[in-house]
């Protein structure tokens, strides 16, 4: 299958009141896990890449980072028994328009460096290139803050407001929106809750499917009550870290003699396999595709 406009799939889901798994890597090998474990559950999936990501693939260049990614991307997609959508995460003006024109299926602009008018200015002109081509659009209002790995500035912390977000998607057209609910982005533990109440808010003004970012940290029951108002597309990262690197870990300490990249590379697929997959059943989206 080629790559597929996760439009319709997250839609859908917002109907029917199951969520679709935005699940990010930052190589070949994490890749290939998403894509793996989408076929093992017969499941839609969005592969998606964020800027720092592509500043790695791309030895400090995002455009050869999109350009690497994006070809990876469309073999996978070609030699997959399951439907991926690619998505790029976190990205700048840039590297959206470029990765439209790369052939990537879904983009998101970031526009947190930027006001509020210059964002919807930008996520207009992106909207608008996308569905030309035929692809999917995300923007966010609100800030779910990148601590990476240092103490977390509450001030990072902007909560949407409903209000912002009803004029956001009027002025903008996209396709659905991040917002900022309490979560925080690269948490290695899931104890973040929701604020369900604001959600609800701005589920009263914006018919529009919502994203969730940072979902790493939020427990269990707060993502399930918020995919069945309307969240459909639960961002996943850290989780896939830390399961890919404990499964390298442990090849690693189990034999010390071992120096085959592909013997402790591949116990990391093995091993990020099963969580995506726990994941795609844990959304609803298993046997969905
Ligand atoms: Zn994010």
């Amino acid at each position: 299958m080629t790559l597929v406009n996760p439009r319709s799939w997250i839609l859908d889901a917002k109907k029917e009141g199951f969520a679709i798994g935005g699940f990010n890597a930052n190589n070949f090998e994490q890749l290939q896990a998403i894509v793996r474990a989408a076929e093992l559950e017969n499941a839609p999936v969005i592969v998606q890449i964020s800027h720092r990501a592509l500043l790695y693939l791309g030895n400090g260049n995002e455009i050869t980072g999109l350009q690497y990614f994006a070809d990876m991307a469309k073999r996978a997609a070609d030699n997959a028994d399951a439907p991926i959508a690619l998505h790029l995460d976190h990205g700048t003006e840039l590297e959206a328009t470029q990765a439209i024109a790369l052939g990537f299926s879904s983009v998101m602009f970031d526009g947190e460096k930027h006001s509020f008018e210059e964002n919807i200015a930008i996520s207009k002109k992106i909207a608008d290139l996308a569905h030309k081509m035929d692809v999917c659009m995300e923007a966010e209002i609100g800030a779910v803050p990148k601590p990476d790995g240092a103490a977390l500035n509450e001030a990072d912390l902007v909560l949407t407001d409903p209000d912002d977000a009803l004029e956001f998607v009027q002025k903008t057209g996209v396709d659905m929106l991040a917002i900022a609910l309490g979560s925080v982005h690269g948490m290695q533990t899931k104890e973040n809750d929701l604020d369900l109440v604001r959600l609800e808010e701005i589920r009263s003004k914006v018919d529009l499917p919502l994203v969730l970012h940072g979902s790493s940290g939020v427990t269990n029951q707060a993502i399930l009550a918020a995919i069945k108002m309307g969240l459909s597309k639960i961002n996943i990262a850290t989780q896939l870290n830390k399961a890919f690197t404990l499964g390298v870990r442990k090849a690693l300490e189990e034999k010390n003699t071992l120096v085959d990249p592909r013997k402790y590379l591949g116990q990391g697929i093995d091993a990020q396999i099963e969580v995506v997959r726990e994941r795609i059943r844990f959304l609803g989206s298993s046997g969905k595709a």
